[in-house]
């Protein structure tokens, strides 16, 4: 038995995670080990999943995508995420990068955005500087109006994706005083001259590249901005609404993943004369890592049907990032204790596991910053 096999979906769904779950066991799985050694997300790999038809399937069917639900989308991510989150992560991001065209874009940015993604290109999402994180609505790249264009300067950092991407949107201020009612965003071709900076060197997600992007005097025309001067910061809430959940997806991946290897090893390691899973106390640990991880695979789908259902979250995306991110990190370290010492090594693979799953409390977001807003919800009148 693996937690696969304990999700229900629909014949549809069956159908296309199926078919990313054979790529996945073919083509990416043999390879994550040495990727992860390396740091490298591997392009070629990914052209498969996209010759496969498996990139960009959330575009909506009106700008001629396959425009699969967000229940869908999430179970895909989940299904990448088991085999390596990094990877998972970044072919998303590609596509995913996009979704403030498609919140707050006109009708012809978002036939645009459409016919790129459905080529195969890439976008990657710039908000977070080197001196913003959290505080994001502080952020200190400038939109200057010039003529019928804007020029637009500064640095973003850690940005997925950002050395594979065609597309960039990004998050900049036309008047830092007016902090986010300044927010105003701008979908930036890469041949307009935006530089990419530093690699970074990370403890785990190694498969997905993470850069420093530079905007030295980019001339971007008016055209390119995505909803008004001073209104980006609307539509980046409105897009991590979405986004933020859905890469939860992953961590939860992760978990299932971590239970999987330590069930299969707790079979096969004998001590005290059995094998492991029949002492009460491990089994136990087992069954406690299941129970957290098909919590979170519950929650992100109900997460799932409320978008896809038009309803309101309510503090639901926030609750559940941090309950998928920490059960990731949670079950992973548990993992490596049923392997024992085992575990701790780079031979076996669930230390990789830890690794990848730690990022997830801290970016789309930190949990400390949604439990700011869950407390906020309360503190209401
Ligand atoms: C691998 C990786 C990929 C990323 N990808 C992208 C990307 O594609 N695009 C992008 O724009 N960004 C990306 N990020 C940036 C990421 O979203 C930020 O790192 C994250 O938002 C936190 O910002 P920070 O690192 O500046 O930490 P800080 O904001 O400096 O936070 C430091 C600590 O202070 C805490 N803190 C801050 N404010 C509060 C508060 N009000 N109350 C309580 N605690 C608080 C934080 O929770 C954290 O623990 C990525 C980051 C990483 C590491």
């Amino acid at each position: 038995m693996k937690v696969f096999d304990l999700i229900q979906m629909t014949p549809e769904q069956e159908e296309i995670i199926g078919l990313a779950r054979q790529i996945c066991e073919k083509e990416l799985m043999p390879y994550t080990a040495e990727l992860d050694r390396a740091g490298r997300y591997p392009v070629e790999i990914a052209q498969k999943f996209k010759d496969a038809g498996l990139y960009a399937l959330e575009v909506p069917e009106q700008y001629g995508g396959m425009g699969i639900d967000n229940t869908t989308n999430f179970l895909m991510a989940e299904t990448l995420g088991y085999y390596d989150a990094g990877f998972g992560f970044t072919f998303h991001a590609g596509s995913m990068g996009a979704e403030c065209v498609f919140v707050g874009g006109t009708e012809q940015q978002k036939q645009m955005a459409a016919d790129a993604l459905l080529e195969g290109k890439g976008f990657a999402f710039c908000l977070t500087e080197p001196a913003c994180g959290s505080d994001a609505a502080s952020i200190t790249t400038t939109a200057t109006r010039d003529g019928n264009d804007y020029i637009i300067n500064g640095n973003k950092c850690f940005i997925s994706g950002a050395e594979l991407a065609d597309y960039f949107v990004v998050a900049t201020t036309i008047d830092r005083s007016l902090k986010y009612k300044g927010i105003t965003l701008f979908l930036v071709e890469k041949e307009r001259g935006v530089q990419i900076g530093k690699h970074e060197d990370k403890l785990g997600l190694r498969l997905s590249p993470t850069n420093e992007v530079i905007f030295d005097n980019v001339r971007v025309p008016a055209e390119n901005m995505i909803g008004a001067e001073g209104r980006g910061w609307g539509v980046v809430m409105k897009n991590m609404e979405v986004v933020r959940p859905h890469s939860m997806n992953f961590a939860t991946g992760i978990a299932m993943r971590a239970v999987d290897e330590a069930t299969a090893y707790a079979k096969v390691r004998m001590q005290f004369g059995k094998p492991i899973i029949k002492l009460q106390g491990l089994n136990f640990l087992l069954a406690e890592m299941l129970e957290r991880t098909l919590v979170s695979h519950g929650a992100l789908m109900n997460v799932a049907y409320q978008l896809d259902n038009g309803m309101k979250l309510n503090g639901a995306g926030s609750a559940v990032k941090i309950y998928a991110s920490q059960t990731a990190s949670y079950v992973a370290s548990k993992a490596i204790e049923v392997l024992g010492g085992y575990g701790y090594m780079h031979e076996y693979p669930v230390e990789k596991l830890l690794r990848d799953a730690k990022i997830f409390e801290i970016f789309e977001g930190t949990n400390q910053i949604q439990q700011v807003v869950l407390g906020s919800l309360l503190a209401k009148d």
